[in-house]
C-alpha cells in the first residue's frame, strides 16, 4: 500500500505542477481514480488516502464494489461503453456517466433515473480523432446530441469527454485537446462546466488545454493485466 500512498501523491504532485505551468488555480483540475480490474480492498485504501472519485468500465464489476464499499462516501463515474439493456443500473448507482455518444442511451438513463436521486450527471464522448473503431460521436455530430440531452429532465449535462488516440507526440495530443475544448465552448449550453480529458500518458497536455477532470488508471494503480472483454 506504500506505493499506493506514494503513486497517489505523484499524481497530484504532476496535476498541481500542470496546473501551474499554464497559470491556472490550484484544484481546478478534479482527480478520477480510474479502478478498473483493482479490487475493492484496493479502492477502500485509495479512500483511506483522501480520493474520493472512482472510474469503473464495467458494469458487473463495478456493482461488486460498490456493495463491498457501501459504507464509503465514493462518488461513482461510469466511464466504459454503455449497452442499452444495462443503463438502469447505471441509472440507479451511479453519478456521473461519461460514455454518451447516442441519444437513445440518454434517453433511457434519463427515465430510469430515480426521483429520490439528484439528476444524473453526464458528458458527452466525442471520436475526436475520427477513427472508425472507437466509439464516441463525430464532431459535427456533437451540437445535436448536445442540445438533445441537454433538454432530457433526469440528467445534468456537464460537458465533453473524449479517449483520442494513444500517442507520444506531445503536439498531437494538444491538438486533440484543444479540438474538444472548443467544440465545448461553441456549444453555447449553459451550465456546462466539465472537459473530461487527459489520462496516466497526457494529463499534462489536458490540463494545458482545459481538462477539469482527469481519468488516471496507471499512474495510480499500477499498470492493469489486459482486458478481459467484459462488460
Ligand atoms: C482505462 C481508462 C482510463 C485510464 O487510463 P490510464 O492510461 O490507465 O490512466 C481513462 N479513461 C477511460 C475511459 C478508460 O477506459
Amino acid at each position: 500500500m506504500l506505493e499506493l500512498e506514494a503513486n497517489l501523491q505523484a499524481v497530484r504532485r504532476r496535476i498541481r505542477a500542470a496546473e501551474q505551468a499554464c497559470g491556472r488555480p490550484e484544484g481546478s483540475v478534479r482527480l478520477l481514480a480510474v479502478s478498473k480490474t483493482q479490487p475493492a480492498t484496493v479502492l477502500r485504501a485509495a479512500y483511506g488516502l483522501g480520493q474520493r472519485e472512482f472510474g469503473e468500465n464495467y458494469l458487473q464489476e463495478a456493482m461488486e464494489k460498490q456493495d463491498a464499499l457501501a459504507d464509503l462516501d465514493i462518488l461513482w463515474h461510469f466511464i466504459g461503453p454503455i449497452q442499452s439493456n444495462k443503463t438502469r443500473p447505471i441509472a440507479e448507482r451511479f453519478d456521473w456517466v461519461h460514455g454518451i455518444d447516442r441519444l437513445k442511451i440518454a434517453q433511457r438513463l434519463s427515465d430510469q433515473r430515480p426521483e429520490s436521486m439528484t439528476p444524473l450527471n453526464v458528458c458527452i464522448q466525442v471520436n475526436i480523432g475520427g477513427e472508425s473503431t472507437k466509439s464516441g460521436v463525430a464532431p459535427a455530430d456533437v451540437a445535436g446530441l448536445a442540445h438533445a440531452v441537454a433538454g432530457l429532465p433526469r440528467l445534468r449535462l456537464r460537458g465533453l469527454m473524449t479517449i483520442p488516440a494513444p500517442t507520444a507526440e506531445v503536439g498531437a495530443q494538444h491538438a486533440a485537446f484543444r479540438r474538444l475544448r472548443e467544440l465545448l465552448e461553441r456549444l453555447g449550453i449553459p451550465g456546462l462546466d466539465t472537459l473530461s480529458m487527459g489520462m496516466s500518458n497526457d494529463l499534462e497536455a489536458a490540463v494545458a488545454e482545459g481538462a477539469t477532470l482527469v481519468r488516471i488508471g496507471t499512474s495510480i494503480f499500477g499498470r492493469r493485466p489486459r482486458a478481459k472483454g467484459r462488460a
